[in-house]
Parts: C-alpha cells; structure tokens; sequence
C-alpha cells in the first residue's frame, strides 16, 4: 500500500479562505474586526519566524493583527501588566504569548493570567478543564489542527481506536479529548508505555506528538491506519551537503518515519507541510470564534 499523503497546506488554506470570508461577512454585517495580539519576548529566532508568519495569516484574514515586542530582560510582572492590559483592551479578541518565554518568566504565571476568553492557545486551566467537561472552550491549535485533519481525511470518527503516543498539555492531552469528543476510543502512551510498538499497531487512527525524530516505525503501523504526525525534529541532512557558511545542511523530520509507514498506512500527514499549517489556521479559527463569543455574534461555521 501507498498511504495517501494529508495535504495539511491546502486544507489549512481552504480553512483560512473559509475564516477570512466570514470575518468580511462580520465586518459587513457589525463594522468590527477581529483583533489578535501576539507579544513576543526575546529575540529567539524560530520564534521570530513564528511570529511574523502569524501577523501575516492575521491580516491576509482580514483580521486586526497587533505585536509587542519586549526585551529579553524583561521582568515577570512587566509581562503580566501587559496582558492585563490586554486583557481590558476590548479591541483585542485574542492573546497569544509566544513560548519559550526567557527563564526569568514563569510560562505558567503568563497562561494564568490570560483572560480565558481570549486564550486562542486553548492553554489556560480553564479551558482545559472545560474541554474536559464537555463545556464550550477554546481548544489549543496544534491539537484542533490534528483533528480537523483527521476528519476531513476520515469523515466519521466515531468508534475508530485512536492512540496518543505524548500526554503533554499542549498537544497529547488535548488530542486524546477532542478524539473522545469524536467518540473515538482513546488510548494515550507517553515514555512508560510498555511495549509502545504493539499499542501503536492496535491504531486506526495513530498521533505521533513525541519529538522523538522518526521514532514510529513501518511495523508499529497497522494496514490502512491513517497516521496524524505532530513533531517537528530538525536532522543533519549530508546529503544536501554545506550551506554557503561551511556548515552542514539540515532537514525538519516528523516522529514518524514516513518512508517505511507511507508503505503501511493509508493516510499521513507529511512533515512539513501536514500538521504545521493546520496550527496557524486555527490560531485564526479560535480568534474568531472569541470575537463573537466576547460580542455574543453567532459563530460562523468555518
Ligand atoms: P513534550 O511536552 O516534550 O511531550 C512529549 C511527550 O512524548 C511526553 O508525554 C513524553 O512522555 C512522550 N515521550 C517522550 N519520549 C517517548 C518515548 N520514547 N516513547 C513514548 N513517548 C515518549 O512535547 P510536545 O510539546 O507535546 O510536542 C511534541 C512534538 O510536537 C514535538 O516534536 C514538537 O516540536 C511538536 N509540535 C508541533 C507543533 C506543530 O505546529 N506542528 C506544535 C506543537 C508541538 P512522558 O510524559 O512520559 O515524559
């Protein structure tokens, strides 16, 4: 078998052609915008890149994109005043903190302290426990992106089994609710599991959330499963050979070892260009859906 590949590019952006159009609609229809702020602290390069790629999608949605940018230095309580102040600023829908935050700051302190309803990142305790209890939350985006992939490449979700291999609280605790959400039958292994490749091979559906380069193999794979790849694992690639600094090139990897599970699953999402783009677009999703919770519009199905 040759898995077909889970286009997350052009899902994700048929999703943003989707939100942008309902953004327009909303604007029409109340003359406000969605605004999403992004802070930033530190000059961390990847974070950067995340950044700016954010602002851009931000605006190409047609929503209000704001970014603060402190100093590396910068005091604990200097960073929760100022999402204090953006939590009372009502032009401002969504907060989104780009972690890692430097080591002065408590990541913790900073989710606590963003008004729940703003928390596109789905982060904050209260949303997390609503999603466990069913309630309304906003979801983080990484775990929604998954999801949504799944869905569109699957339809029906009900019934499949479904095994987390990561239970952080960013990405496999999430996956593994909003799967049961999908009545799935959820299986969730981390670093103890005994025996992780024979729990893998029971998967319909598998999610790979380690940050473990190519650690599931072609035989931890059921035929015909679809395979959701959450990692981002930077490798040295010497094949590609130098870059014009003299040093040796490098590749993004999932945790799946696409070659050998490409010949067993049915489904996968490449890395990059599978679950990455999915995240950006849902930042996206979440920022609106709070916009019309916080202003009590109905919420656009996107
Ligand atoms: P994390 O907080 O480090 O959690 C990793 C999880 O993997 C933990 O639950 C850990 O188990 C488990 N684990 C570690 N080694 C294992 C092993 N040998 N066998 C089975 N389980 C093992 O990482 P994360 O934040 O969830 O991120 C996971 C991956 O997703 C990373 O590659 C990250 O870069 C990527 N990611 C991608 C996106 C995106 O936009 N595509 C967004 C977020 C994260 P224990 O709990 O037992 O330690």
């Amino acid at each position: 078998m040759t898995a077909q590949k889970i286009d997350g590019k052009e899902i994700a952006a048929q999703l943003r052609g989707r939100i942008g159009k309902a953004v327009a609609g909303l604007q029409a229809a109340h003359g406000k915008t969605p605004g999403l702020a992004v802070v930033l602290v530190g000059e961390d390069a990847a974070s950067e890149v995340y950044v700016r790629n954010k602002g851009i999608a931000t605006k190409a949605a047609g929503m209000t994109s704001y970014e603060f940018r402190l100093p590396a230095d910068t005091p604990e309580d200097a960073l929760l005043d100022k999402v204090r102040a953006l939590n009372a600023e009502p032009d401002v829908n969504g907060i989104l903190v780009q972690f890692p935050v430097p080591a002065q700051i408590s990541q913790q302190r900073v989710i606590d302290t963003i008004d729940p309803s703003k928390d596109v990142d789905g982060l904050n305790p209260a949303n997390a426990g609503r999603l466990v209890s069913g309630l309304q939350a906003l979801t983080p985006c990484t775990p929604l992106g998954s999801v949504i992939l799944a869905k569109e490449t699957l339809g029906e979700l009900s019934g499949k089994h479904a095994v987390i291999i990561g239970r952080s609280n960013l990405v496999g605790k999430p996956v593994a609710q909003l799967l049961l959400n999908e009545n799935c039958t959820v299986t969730m292994a981390h670093s103890r599991t005994a025996d992780l490749p024979a729990m893998c091979r029971q998967a319909d559906i598998l999610v790979a959330a380690v940050g473990i380069a190519e650690l599931v193999k072609g035989d931890w794979v059921k035929p015909g499963a679809c395979v959701i790849d959450v990692g981002i694992n930077r490798i040295d690639a010497p094949e590609k050979g130098l870059d014009d600094k003299g040093r040796g090139k490098t590749r993004l990897v999932g945790d799946v070892d696409f070659a050998a599970v490409s010949e067993i699953a049915a489904h996968i999402t490449p890395v990059p260009g599978g679950v990455g783009p999915m995240t950006i677009a849902c930042l996206l999703k979440n920022t609106l859906t709070a916009f019309c919770r916080q202003n009590g519009f109905e919420e656009p199905e996107v």
